[in-house]
């Protein structure tokens, strides 16, 4: 079971602020308590209470979900991947459901819709989910709206609240991707969504040490019929994976604070660089998002993608050359990370440019990362 949509709260019953919940959050607290809910490795529990076989819940996931769930302001359940929690969440739509996905969005929900669209199983529309009139033309008729803000790689950002309004009218669910903004840069459910999806294996995780997803709702009807999913599906999180994560989760607000950081002071210098074409990072002024994202978000966050001059073979040295930043994919751990994203067939089909480098920022001195990109676009271009 979920476990309660609020998490500890100080004498004076006044919530805690985000960036204390990350550490407060999920915690025992009766007198003799260990300080860290212990790691509960069990297949199976005594018989009488609630739960009976593991594949049900665990003590472990359940201070994670609660930590989670809390920041998000709804009920979380854990899964093995972002992927698992994404697929079981399709998995909750009746046959040949009709649902709008937005067009740039992580490309394994790409393949994970198309797949199910291939086998008769569901028949999903894409979306420019920039353009309101595309989001309610897709949503005609259908159950879902699935959207991710901001995009991953292009860094667009969504307008949640309006899509969810027109979403709403036409009767579609709204689940937001909430992968890269964080819980403590963008709370979806307040902004009107029904269901935020996380892949946990990048910034809550945080150290590129686990796979972990989740979902998070306020809604009693859905996270009835996601929990079943997993349950019956058995999408379940590993136990390690899980204490890991919420091990990660107690040191978010630092580690965002730090890569946002980094991630806004690249980005500017990145701006005025001769081997770049363009910056996209919705913390810079004459960015297209920068207005939307300043008034649904929190901050900016510590992702940004750049194209550089010249061709794909230029971009490709640019990842060579960095020994600081890693050349490696995924995002979100205290390493940075760099990728050109349309070395993948299924990103160059979604129209992600040729050149186009994502850069997850990390935590480490902003001045040996400056000194590491520079010198690789200067070698790469020279
Ligand atoms: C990585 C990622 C996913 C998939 O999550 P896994 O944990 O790798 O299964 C989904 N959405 C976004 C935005 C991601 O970056």
């Amino acid at each position: 079971m979920p476990g309660p949509p609020n998490g500890p709260t100080p004498p004076d019953g006044s919530p805690l602020r985000p960036d204390s919940l990350v550490v407060a959050g999920g915690r025992p607290h009766e007198a003799g308590d260990p300080i860290n809910r212990p790691v509960s490795f069990n297949s199976t529990y005594r018989t009488g209470g609630r739960l009976a076989y593991a594949r049900e819940g665990n003590p472990t996931w359940a201070a994670f979900e609660e930590v989670l769930g809390a920041l998000e302001g709804g009920s979380c359940l854990a899964f093995a991947s972002g992927m698992a929690a994404a697929a079981a969440l399709l998995e909750t739509l009746p046959a040949e459901a009709r649902i709008a996905v937005s067009g740039v969005a992580y490309h394994g929900l790409g393949e994970l819709v198309r797949d199910r669209a291939a086998a008769g199983r569901l028949r999903p529309e894409f979306v420019d989910a920039a353009d309101l009139d595309e989001i309610a033309s897709g949503c005609d008729g259908a159950a879902l709206l699935w959207l991710e803000t901001p995009t991953n790689p292009l860094m667009g950002i969504v307008d949640i609240a309006a899509a969810a309004r027109i979403a709403h009218e036409r009767g579609a669910l709204v689940v937001v991707d909430n992968t890269f903004a964080t819980p403590l840069r963008q709370r979806p459910l307040a902004l009107g969504a029904d269901v935020v999806l996380h892949s946990a294996t990048k910034f809550l995780g945080g150290h590129a040490d686990l796979l972990l997803g989740a979902l998070v709702s306020a809604n009693g009807e859905a996270l009835e019929r996601i929990e079943r999913r997993r349950v019956v599906d058995g999408s379940v999180p590993g136990v390690m994976e899980a204490f890991l994560a919420l091990r990660g989760v107690r040191t978010l607000a630092v580690r965002l604070d730090r890569g946002e950081r980094n991630a806004a002071e690249l980005a500017r210098r990145l701006a005025g660089h001769p081997a770049v074409e363009r910056v996209r990072y919705p913390g810079l002024p004459d960015d297209p998002g920068h207005r939307l994202a300043a008034e649904q978000m929190s901050g900016f966050g510590a992702m940004l993608a750049f194209e550089t001059v010249g061709d794909a073979a230029a971009a490709d040295r640019v990842c060579d050359e960095v020994r600081l930043i890693n050349h490696a994919t995924s995002l979100g751990g205290v390493e940075s990370l760099l990728e050109r994203r349309a070395r993948y067939p299924t990103e160059v089909r979604a129209g992600t440019p040729p050149t186009l480098l994502r850069l997850s920022a990390g935590i480490e001195n902003v001045e040996d990362l400056w000194a590491d990109l520079d010198r690789a676009l200067a070698e790469a271009t020279a």
